[in-house]
């Protein structure tokens, strides 16, 4: 497993091989290569099993955190071993996020 920090306090965690069977393969990823030579995605193209993003924390101490306040994020990405069916994370970003006025402007990582 590989970390790769930003150092603006993200890290990027990436996991080359499945780690049941060490296989480079995964089932979305070359699905989405197979998309892009069809035509049906732009080059780069790469879509994930599952991806989730979240802030970590409790809501209502959230809330009561001043404006400027840090919350810390995670972002999931999700893929199949293509050989053995694992189910893994080829990537994990986590950062922190900077309360704002407004919710919209939070910035997760991989993406700000
Ligand atoms: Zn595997």
């Amino acid at each position: 497993m590989k970390r790769e920090p930003d150092g603006q306090g993200n890290t990027m965690h990436r996991q080359k091989k499945c780690p049941a069977c060490g296989s480079e393969k995964r089932v979305f990823e070359r699905l989405s290569e197979e998309a892009v030579k069809l035509g049906a995605a732009p080059p780069g193209f790469k879509m994930p099993y599952q991806m989730e993003r979240r802030l970590v924390g409790e809501p209502k101490a959230q809330a009561e955190q001043p404006m400027g306040a840090k919350v810390p994020v995670v972002a999931v990405v999700l893929d199949i071993c293509y050989d053995c069916h694992c189910v893994y994370a080829p990537e994990i970003m986590t950062g922190k996020a900077e309360k704002t006025p407004e919710p919209k402007k939070l910035v997760v990582p991989g993406q700000g």
